[in-house]
């Protein structure tokens, strides 16, 4: 046996100790960051979707998105096709369709391709279901909640919003129902979570987003959907899926559900609580 010269074990160990210094600067030189994990298929009620991207406003990239590209709208699906279910009736002053559309307006002041075509499809991408209350797993205190119903390159959402605050048993202002549809429909349009609270997309709500109007967009917001859309490059020459034409909203659907529950089967993208607490 050739015994190995102590030299050599020597010249190893300076190789050795060489790369762990490197390791170290190497660590110390790299901003923490925690990537998102993608929505599962088949996600449980203990594992809702709800990711939150740290520092929103500087960290929101095309590595951070929520969604991958595949369950994301593609170029030809813009503008949105957005329909309206009425499980409960529309309170005074308010329309979830003209709820929808200030959301809409909230969210293409950050980029004007946001746009939808709103109330025409009988087989719209998101749905936007207006209840009395939200029942999901053990969350007691839900103002809205977003799912995708069919993912893949064709996805499809459905939209949760409540008529009364869960929390008080008192009814909702208007501009506080918009601002949880324009939350749940930047999900719908490929947002995650932001951890500022003054930021809409906030996973949950806080006091600054109630002192600040509901159509207010943060820098964060707008750069986290600048960023969303950009990386979709859309092409407003695609030709258009087709649109079958929906029927008529009435004030109220045939069988109203004013309490929904929602199977924790699927994929739930977010839920959205009030007054800041997550089960
Ligand atoms: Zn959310």
């Amino acid at each position: 046996m050739k015994a190995v010269p102590v030299v050599h074990t020597l010249r190893y160990g300076w190789v050795v100790a060489l790369l762990l210094l490197l390791a170290g600067c190497q660590q110390a030189t790299t901003p923490h960051f925690t990537s998102p994990t993608p929505p599962k298929a088949g996600a449980t009620a203990s594992d809702p979707f709800f990711v939150v991207t740290d520092n929103y406003f500087y960290k929101y990239t095309a590595d951070t998105q929520p969604f991958p590209a595949g369950s994301q709208f593609t170029s030809d699906m813009y503008p949105i096709t957005v329909g309206y279910t009425l499980d409960t009736p529309e309170p005074a002053g308010f329309t979830l369709k003209g709820a929808a559309e200030t959301a809409v307006r909230t969210w293409a002041q950050a980029d004007p391709r946001v746009c939808i075509r709103s109330g025409v499809s009988a087989d719209p991408r998101i749905t936007v279901d207006l209840v009395a209350h939200i029942q999901y797993s053990n969350f007691t205190n839900i103002l809205g909640l977003t799912k995708i119903v069919s993912g893949g390159r064709d996805p499809h959402f459905i939209v949760y919003v409540v008529t009364v605050d869960p929390v008080t048993g008192t009814a909702m202002l208007p501009m506080e129902i918009t601002r949880t549809v324009t939350h749940e429909l930047g999900h719908a349009f490929g947002l995650g979570h932001s951890d500022d609270e003054r930021d809409l997309m906030c996973a949950h709500t806080s006091l600054v987003q109630g002192l600040t109007p509901s159509t207010f967009l943060t820098f964060g917001d707008a750069g986290a959907m600048w960023t969303t859309l950009n990386n979709k490059a859309i092409n407003w020459n695609a030709a258009q899926p087709a649109v079958t034409p929906a029927a008529a909203l009435t004030a109220a659907v045939a069988t109203p559900t004013p309490t929904v529950t929602v199977p924790v089967d699927g994929t739930v993208v977010c839920v959205y609580p009030s007054a800041g607490t997550v089960p």
